[in-house]
């Protein structure tokens, strides 16, 4: 083969959720859309505040065409770090400065930097806890890593410690966490982080190095029912942060977020050295300039997040009157459900048949279970638990193929 073999693997097979959302389109071609209810994909469908359509609207009027669509610095735009860290550290009394943050073209990229910028030999381990979001393997196999994987506490969604405990080695250069979580919707408690943040500590001294967290969070304000997610950092000073704006703006597409290294953390100017390293050697500097600088105003505020609380409790007193066994999510904006037969895809594959596009979670290191996107029109919710009592029904009359 004239390409990487690994690389031309990566682009030739679509991710199932893809596959998923793609044969949703062509069904709805057949049978009209109203007629599909695709559950497949996160992609926000609670519009941008309108701060984010205002901000560039005047940043078109009060900056030129170059100063407005230039280069920033590699790292990012000054004062968009500052007015980040400005808003953490008035929301979460921490003490961060401009010169910790490394704006990057989203939460994907933001990893990507983090996992190669730590690596530093091919036995070098990551640890994910299960159910994790899939390109963590990608991610940290580019960077020339391992990724390890901890099953599920499926009772409470929260660590398996456990199971971490065993996983842990002298090779671990990190544990990824991502909370609210993708997919079972879990918010890992101040009890969880804190007991964490403990074994780390300890391990950390075993092995004579730092084990670091990074934590994925995308969807830090996207909770219901007032959940507080920890601010990790807080707990565990070795914590890298990846951030992305797509969910809690709704800017998915706009290629937005940042890595933050706090300066408390061990070897911390070396890491963010790395970090500028990794996003160079990546190429992802300069992230979106104009973007950039609709952050550096929009910081903190986000879309009608109650709609999806609607769409969430719609769902799940839906699907647990129908007799399903969901995971009530206490942020992000997907539900996780137990497969009504051992093999979640084949579970999947019965409701696709009657047109209920469900993800299972198989890829996602939670076998038995699916997930359900919430973030869909109210309506498609409403519509579809017909189809999703038929598929009850076949269960429970024992006809389901
Ligand atoms: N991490 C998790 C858990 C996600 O769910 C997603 C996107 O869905 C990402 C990272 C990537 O986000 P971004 O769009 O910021 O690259």
């Amino acid at each position: 083969m004239i390409v990487s073999e690994k690389m031309h693997e990566l682009g030739s097979k679509r991710s199932t959720i893809r596959e998923l959302f793609e044969y949703g389109k062509q069904r709805a071609a057949v049978i009209g859309s109203e007629n599909v209810y695709d559950f497949s994909l996160g992609n926000p469908t609670v519009p941008a505040p309108s701060c984010v359509n205002e901000v560039i609207r005047s940043l078109t009027e009060e900056l030129d065409s170059l100063s407005l669509h230039g280069y920033t610095s590699a790292q990012g735009d000054q004062e968009t770090r500052q007015a980040i860290a400005g808003y953490l550290n008035r929301t979460y009394d921490t003490s961060f400065k401009a010169e910790d943050f490394y704006m990057t073209v989203g939460a994907a990229a933001a990893l990507c930097i983090c996992f190669r910028a730590l690596t530093s030999s091919a036995d070098d381990e990551f640890i994910a806890l299960a159910p994790y979001f899939p390109e963590y393997k990608v991610f940290v196999n580019a960077a020339g890593a391992s990724l390890k994987v901890v099953s599920p506490d499926t009772q409470s969604f929260q660590i398996n410690f456990e199971e971490l405990l065993k996983t842990l080695t002298p090779h671990t250069r990190g544990v990824i966490i991502n909370s609210p979580n993708n997919p079972s919707g879990a918010v890992y408690s101040a009890q969880t982080i804190e007991k964490l943040a403990s074994i780390l500590e300890e391990k950390s001294k075993e092995f004579g190095r730092p084990v670091y967290i990074i934590t994925d969070e995308p969807y830090r304000e996207i909770v219901y029912d007032g959940v507080e997610v920890p601010f990790v950092t807080k707990y565990y000073k070795n914590t890298l942060v990846c951030y992305s704006y797509s969910k809690s703006l709704s800017l998915p597409g706009e290629r937005i977020g940042y890595v933050l290294v706090p300066a408390e953390a061990d070897e911390s100017r070396e890491i963010y050295a790395a970090v500028c390293g990794a996003g160079r050697a990546l190429g992802y500097v300069c992230a979106p300039s104009m973007m950039q600088k609709v952050i550096a105003r929009c910081t903190g505020q986000t879309g009608n997040i109650l709609l999806y609380k609607e769409n969430r409790d719609l769902l799940y007193e839906g699907l647990t009157e129908l007799g399903y066994k969901c995971f009530k999510p206490q942020g992000a904006f997907y539900m996780f459900v137990q497969a009504l037969e051992l093999d979640a895809d084949a579970f999947c594959e019965q409701a696709k048949k009657l047109d209920l596009l469900l993800v299972p979670a198989t890829d996602f290191g939670c076998p038995g279970y699916v997930r359900i996107s919430y973030c869909v029109d109210t309506d498609m919710i409403k519509r579809s638990f017909g189809a999703f009592r038929k598929l009850k029904d076949l269960y429970d009359s024992g006809n389901a193929e």
